[in-house]
């Protein structure tokens, strides 16, 4: 396997990607320390990171409280355009972000350009618009004595602490960033460990559009040094997190000591329900999109497929015989359409998942095994599909977060949606059916913050996006996500 990485791309890898960003300035870890990341491709050193530790973080907090300042008594229609000037950078650098998306997480080119990078760019987009839209309200308040004339404001909260994962790290960082800064925040990301590099350019773009140095500050680092000073620290206001429920719940513990308010999106278990009079067709390929983008590394993934009896062994068929054509290879190889795990922890935990389905009695159909041959070395596992997964088994309650299908058998429409529910997840679902009063009625009685009709994994800044129950609280994107970065203040005048 041998892949042509663009020039700017190797450049970057080269210096800019080794440092922290803070203050606006490029600069090494005061540690000195560095961490190795890796090509999940070839499991090769790609580049090396800053390693970040409290220090780095004060710094970076310090110089978000002073470009808070700034960048808050800017008028609305100022921070708008500096906001659509990075939406601009970001669309014209699309196949660089995609680029390094891809050689760090795996991924291939096409979803990184076509998902990551597109989509990033209309959330900026998107947010560039809200500081001239982000207004209050009159209230209509009744004064115990006199008159009175109330009005509510939106302001920002001060410094935003971001902690991205590893799965969508350009998306994820912009769904957090984007609405923080437009509610005239500013902001600290602390990427993952695994996947820095996007974070890091897209922070530059940032400077690059016009943006106050120190208003959007990057500490790479490890999440049990640089993250957790981070959200602990005394002068973050909020943290927005995406991540494993276990530490999303110590995050949780530290907002304790700061108070910083927090919007958590966790894990899910995801039920995709296909119906007897689903258009197969569609549900087979929504199917495959739901578990296999991402190498099924997405919170939202449709992994636990429930299939009409009358139509199950057909749906199965289906299912496996596209698994076996999905060619596996480098993110950047034309021809690939699925790419590796993004580290050898997650190939070992996805594995552990496979062979634990298997003790307990699941069928595998089709995958379980790491690919072998030239894709030895990266951290590639063959798609695969389970049948014969009953509710009880580990593989159908637990997230697997790897491209691993438990498909279900079900009868009718009221037991089908008790066992979706009976999870303790509830961030997405999907409903395939032709009837149109089945599609709402189940859609209502779903427990999970975005259910899909006939489609699967859709996305959209206009489209708040979390979850129900032990998938979090909070929500990214839309017109949520925007206030969720405010705090509001009435303001009463005497009329008298
Ligand atoms: P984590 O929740 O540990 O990591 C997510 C982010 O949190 C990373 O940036 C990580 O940094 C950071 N972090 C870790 N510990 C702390 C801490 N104490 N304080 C602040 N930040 C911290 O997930 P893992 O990478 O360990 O993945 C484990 C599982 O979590 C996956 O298998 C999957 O099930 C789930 N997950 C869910 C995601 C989602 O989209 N909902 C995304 C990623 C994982 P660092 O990487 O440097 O440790």
């Amino acid at each position: 396997m041998t892949q042509t990485v663009p020039d700017d791309v190797t450049q970057f890898l080269s210096g800019a990607s080794q440092s922290i960003l803070v203050g606006g300035q490029r600069r090494r870890a005061l540690s000195g320390r560095t961490l190795e990341t890796l090509d999940p491709a070839t499991g090769k050193v790609l580049t090396e990171i800053a390693a970040g530790a409290a220090e780095d973080v004060d710094a970076a907090v310090a110089s978000a409280v002073v470009a808070q300042q700034e960048w808050a008594a800017r008028k609305p229609s100022a921070r708008g355009r500096a906001l659509a000037d990075l939406a601009q950078l970001v669309e014209d650098h699309a196949e660089q972000l995609a680029t390094l998306e891809t050689l760090d997480n795996g991924k291939p080119l096409t979803e990184s350009l076509y998902v990551d990078s597109a989509i990033a760019t209309d959330v900026w987009r998107y947010y560039a618009g809200s500081p001239t839209r982000l207004g209050g309200d009159v209230l209509p308040v009744s004064p115990l004595v006199g008159d009175a004339f109330a009005y509510s404001r939106r302001e920002p909260l001060g410094v935003v602490a971001a902690i991205v994962p590893w799965n969508f790290p350009l998306l994820i960082s912009s769904w957090k960033i984007a609405p923080a800064l437009a509610a005239g925040n500013a902001v600290v990301v602390k990427p993952s460990e695994v996947t820095s590099l996007t974070a890091l350019r897209l922070a530059e773009l940032a400077l690059e559009a016009g943006l106050p140095p120190g208003l959007l500050n990057v500490v790479t680092g490890l999440g049990r040094e640089a993250g957790r000073a981070l959200v602990s620290h005394p002068q973050v206001d909020k943290v927005t997190f995406t991540g494993s429920t276990a530490t999303g719940r110590e995050i949780l513990r530290a907002s304790a000591t700061n108070l910083a308010k927090v919007t958590l999106e966790l894990g899910g278990k995801s039920a995709n329900i296909v119906f007897g009079d689903a258009d197969l067709s569609a549900a087979v390929d929504g199917a495959l999109a739901g578990i296999f983008l991402n190498q099924g590394q997405v919170c939202c993934a449709g992994s636990r497929l429930f299939v009409h009896r009358s139509v199950h062994d057909e749906v199965v068929a289906r299912l496996v015989e596209a698994a076996r054509g999905i060619s596996l290879g480098h993110g950047l190889d034309g021809d690939t359409d699925m790419g590796p795990l993004v580290s050898q922890v997650q190939l070992e935990r996805v594995q552990g998942f496979v062979s634990g389905a298997v003790e307990e009695g699941a069928h595998l159909a089709v995958g379980g095994v790491r690919a072998g041959g030239e894709l030895s070395d990266g951290f590639f596992l063959e798609p695969t599909v389970f049948t014969g997964v009953a509710d009880g088994m580990t593989i159908a309650q637990e997230e697997v977060f790897g491209p691993v299908l438990s498909v279900l058998v079900f009868d009718d429409e009221d037991e089908v949606v008790r066992r979706a529910n009976a999870s303790v997840y509830g961030l997405a679902a999907g409903v395939w059916t032709r009837d149109l009063a089945r599609a709402h009625r189940v859609a209502h009685r779903l427990q999970a913050g975005t259910v899909w009709v006939n489609m699967y994994n859709m996305l959209d800044p206009a489209a708040p996006f979390g979850g129900f129950k032990d998938s979090g609280y909070g929500r990214d994107l839309g017109e949520e996500a925007l206030l969720g970065n405010t705090q509001t203040k009435s303001v009463w005048v005497n009329l008298d």
